[in-house]
């Protein structure tokens, strides 16, 4: 599951990252001063999100006319006077109307990607062919699919009578996107079947340990020629040979003529059956061969990649014109708010809306572009911290406040060349044309071509609420120097788990180190509790449903039951809320002390083997590793918008960390105090004998965190994943 999750981020960073590459290429070269050409460092994207409103709806500002919402006062029942006195704020943001007709508009776009995709599917060959096409294709995908005759829109009126001809090239850009992540897929399944079939060591080494080795997975990696030599192939790798691992799982229980429901008793099942001890190892082993050599032979079963998907992608568009699909306006009445007008595919008709150029195609939502009031009120606050002395913190806000103002201005662009790109294409269909207005517009949409503008939005339906993901530009290196002017970067750090407290953050800077303990105890708190309150009211609503199961099996579950299943969702969501909250505080903290001592790389523990902490069991700041992988993407995301790298982020496997001493690399043990010297597993401290010195563990393995990448031989702790 978590294994799907990532590469479905692998798969979207890296279609970011593809985006990023073609912007470069449209973009004009710069000249050197002796003639030669150079290429501008390609551009990376910061994603912001809004949430869509209906048109008519006012949209609820923080602070500013909240009334409690009777629907949820708990004490005492509301009566109809106070429905009518208090007008409705909060609850669903985008009304049914709206939603049912988004609603519609995904659904004809799955339907057309989906059928694009059976069309390629029906000929296996087509599949393999296209995807090596498409492998080494480098531009949209797109532009190769549409030259085929079933899958082009001239053509086909199946294909017309549900999109327009732009919304068209997104589902096929969406189609070849998909056609190529399951050809990749099924190129590492086959490498991944010849490599276990050719070694019967290796399959034994897959089925009878819980963690996959990384070497096998590395071998199956270089074994196919167009997985990634990275760590995006790696973990694909790892996710094939899980899925191979579950498939021969169940042929061996199906073999064995065993029923067990759940996975990790499944797991376990195999893997005692593989001991050496247990008589029918060889029968199994024969059994697995056997498997693999009849999948080698005739291959593997893949299944048909079908689209279930509420997102939508404006990004196979090349401009922001209105032809896309899209248009912003801004709205001239309400101050800070922004129309986003949608057109409608054939089929569905909308409203029609003032400002859209769709007329009666017209889907309009309303949303805040929160990011020019966030400038003031970072700006007021950083003066306020520069009054009470405290620099650090009004630098960091003064460099909100111009990214947010520099994300701002990037929106206002983006609008402004929309809408003179429309006015021009008006302005030529009219007869007796107007030369100057041209020329005049002509200039104006060149010199908004060289500023800085946001890439083309997604859209997201999640359950009632309508998100806009629109990718900004991260500031560029002038901004940057603008807010916090020259700077060299050396330095290095580590960041792992604690015992303490739930992150240590350690810098080393020439020889000498600076350490920094994360805590965020209240929120962790919280979290846990809300977490046991969740799986609780899990289980009683788990144990009331099967019952009424059992008495009125075929009816629909009563009121009672649906309401507890309301509440687990509502929990659900206050979690992950309060997980964003943690994982934006610890990433903020750690990327600014980073900044703070110019720190050019900075090293987490891998998710790879992550495991709780000897001795950490009951602390309530055990972080879970979904936290500490949103708290890696989030420091990553802080650090791109400070002009770094995406890959000065680094994750490493902290294997032996927490047990070898940071200075000479020696084992050493852990123990109770600071006076101790008799081992105790999951101790406080880390002694070591050689220099005889006495560390707090949690500082020792974070600094051993930063030297893994430097010692790669097995004798030393970790090693690169
Ligand atoms: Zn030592």
């Amino acid at each position: 599951m978590t294994q799907e999750h990532m590469m479905k981020q692998e798969i979207q960073r890296h279609h970011w990252k593809q985006k990023s590459g073609s912007v470069t290429q449209t973009q004009k070269k710069q000249e050197k001063i002796d003639g030669n050409f150079i290429i501008p460092p390609s551009k990376s994207y910061l994603v912001e999100s809004f949430v869509l409103n209906s048109v008519d709806r006012v949209i609820a500002k923080r602070r500013r006319n909240r009334r409690p919402d009777p629907f949820f006062s708990s004490s005492r029942k509301p009566n109809q006077e106070i429905f009518t006195l208090i007008p409705k704020r909060s609850g669903k943001k985008a009304d049914e109307v709206d939603l049912q007709l988004l609603g519609s508009l995904f659904d004809n776009y799955v339907q057309v990607v989906n059928l694009m995709l059976a069309r390629i599917y029906k000929d296996n060959d087509r599949v393999q062919s296209l995807g090596q096409q498409l492998s080494e294709y480098r531009g949209r995908a797109y532009t190769l699919l549409r030259k085929m005759r079933d899958l082009n829109y001239q053509q086909n009126e199946e294909i017309q009578a549900l999109c327009f001809e732009r919304l068209y090239r997104n589902a096929l850009e969406h189609a070849g996107r998909t056609l190529l992540a399951d050809w990749t897929r099924r190129q590492l399944f086959n490498a991944a079947i010849k490599v276990l079939s050719e070694s019967a060591a290796d399959a034994l080494q897959l089925l009878r340990r819980k963690h996959i080795p990384s070497n096998l997975i590395r071998r199956v990696r270089d074994a196919c020629d167009s997985a990634k030599n990275d760590g995006a192939g790696f973990h694909h790798s790892l996710g094939v040979l899980r899925q191979l691992r579950l498939a021969l799982d169940d042929h061996i229980l199906e073999e064995q003529g065993v029923k067990i429901q759940w996975r990790g008793r499944q797991r376990k099942y195999v893997a005692s059956l593989l001991q050496d001890s247990v008589s029918e190892k060889e029968r199994i082993l024969f059994l697995t061969a056997r498997k693999l050599e009849v999948w080698k032979e005739n291959g593997y079963l893949f299944s048909v990649p079908c689209l279930r998907s509420h997102s939508l992608d404006f990004s196979a568009s090349t401009e922001n014109s209105p032809g896309q699909g899209y248009w912003f306006s801004v709205d001239p009445e309400r101050k800070n708010e922004i129309l986003f007008h949608i057109k409608l595919p054939p089929g569905i008709n909308g409203t029609h809306h003032e400002s859209s150029p769709y007329k009666g195609k017209t889907l309009a939502f309303r949303f805040l572009d929160w990011m020019s009031s966030a400038t003031i009120k970072d700006g007021a606050k950083a003066q306020n911290a520069e009054d009470n002395g405290d620099c650090h913190r009004a630098q960091r806000l003064r460099f909100r406040a111009a990214m947010f103002e520099d994300m701002h201005q990037q929106l206002m662009n983006t609008i402004e060349i929309q809408h003179l790109t429309h006015r021009l294409y008006k302005v030529k269909q009219k007869k007796g044309k107007d030369g100057e207005e041209t020329t005049k517009l002509q200039s104006k949409i060149t010199e908004l071509r060289s500023s800085r503008r946001s890439a083309p939005p997604r859209l997201l339906l999640r359950g009632n609420r309508i998100s806009l993901q629109i990718p900004f530009l991260a500031p560029d290196d002038f901004l940057i120097q603008q807010v916090l002017g020259e700077r060299e970067y050396e330095a290095r750090a580590g960041v792992d788990r604690g015992i303490r407290v739930p992150v240590v953050l350690s810098v080393m800077k020439g020889k000498e180190y600076r350490e920094l303990l994360l805590r965020v105890d209240q929120l962790v708190k919280k979290r846990e509790f809300l977490r046991k309150q969740a799986y609780d009211l899990q289980s009683v609503t788990d144990r009331k449903r099967n019952n009424w199961g059992r008495k009125r099996s075929g009816l629909s579950y009563p009121k009672h039951i649906l309401k507890k299943d309301r509440h687990i969702k509502a929990l659900w969501r206050k979690i992950r809320r309060l997980d964003r909250e943690i994982a934006r505080i610890i990433a903020s903290k750690t990327v600014w002390f980073c900044e703070e001592h110019r720190v050019k790389k900075i090293f987490f523990e891998d998710l790879r083997s992550f495991q709780a902490h000897g001795g950490s069991k009951d602390l309530s700041y055990n972080l879970s590793s979904n936290l500490w992988g949103k708290i890696i993407d989030t420091v990553r995301y802080m650090r791109v918008s400070l002009g770094h790298s995406p890959y000065s982020v680094w994750t490493v496997n902290p294997r032996f960390t927490s047990q070898t001493c940071h200075v000479c690399g020696e084992r050493g043990v852990r123990v109770a105090d600071e006076q101790s010297t008799v081992e105790r597993r999951g101790g406080e401290y880390f002694y070591c004998s050689l220099c005889d010195e006495h560390f707090h563990a949690d500082v020792n393995a974070a600094r051993n965190i930063i030297h893994v990448q430097d010692r790669v031989s097995s004798a030393v702790p970790g090693g690169t994943a």
